[in-house]
């Protein structure tokens, strides 16, 4: 059943932290949680945009393509898109946009999924370069990504808003992609100017956490909470 109040994850975020970066789901299967999400591949391999049932990745090459079903996450977020318009933003840098977003949500308790179809004065993003084994960790894979700088960029901003309470097994706070409507540029996002756009917020009752159980280096690893959160603050804004 396509139903739109669930949140599903795959893997959680901390074990990206010691370096489990083995995909350990195909994207076919991811699909069939949802439309439209986040996520990564394979050895941190870019960043994943899910929109409309088509899986983007945008490399660290600085190119989009489409990812085949046969291709493995070790991490990420879908859902099936049942959004709300909550007007037209304008004029805003990041701390202003993650202002006007939490003041439209109804509380910061709760998951949301965070879409903006709109032009960006400035789009700042990142992409991660793939790891081969022995994986490095979260914050030493971050250390080496590549960045790109957009100006005057029209595209659709995607990603979520995890509650604080739920750190480490998400990226508390926002955690936002891009994706141009060329598909020439996107990225996980370190810095914005949006000119204008729409948003549009969708909240979630539940959310319903995958995790790898036939991963045995996951089911060794030993997490140290105070370490993975640090990492992970590091790492991911
Ligand atoms: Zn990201």
């Amino acid at each position: 059943m396509k139903d739109p109040n669930i949140l599903y994850q795959h893997g959680t975020l901390a074990l990206l932290v010691p370096g489990l970066f083995e995909g350990t789901q195909t994207v076919g299967e991811l699909l069939k949680h949802g439309d439209t999400g986040i996520g990564t591949l394979t050895g941190l391999d870019g960043e994943l945009m899910i929109l409309n049932g088509t899986v983007y990745q945008f490399s660290a090459a600085g190119q989009i393509r489409e990812v085949a079903s046969t291709e493995k996450v070790p991490f990420a977020n879908v859902h099936y898109l049942d959004d709300h318009s909550m007007g037209q933003l304008e004029n805003l840098d990041l701390k202003n946009f993650k202002k006007s977003v939490t003041e439209k949500m109804q509380t910061e308790n709760l998951f949301y999924s965070v879409r903006v179809k709109g032009t960006f004065k400035l789009m700042h993003t990142r992409a991660v370069l793939p790891q081969k084994p022995p994986y490095p960790t979260l914050t030493e894979t971050a250390a080496k990504q590549c960045e790109y700088q957009n100006k005057n960029v029209t595209g659709t901003l995607i990603g979520y808003f995890c509650p604080d309470l739920y750190a480490g097994a998400v990226s508390p706070g926002f955690h936002l992609h891009f994706l141009s409507d060329d598909h020439r540029t996107g990225g996980h996002i370190l810095n914005l100017e949006l000119d204008h756009g729409e948003l549009y917020l969708q909240q979630f009752t539940d959310f319903n956490l995958n995790l790898p159980i036939e991963n045995s280096e996951f089911l060794k690893q030993k997490f140290n909470n105070g370490e993975i959160i640090d990492s992970i603050m590091e790492a991911e804004n």
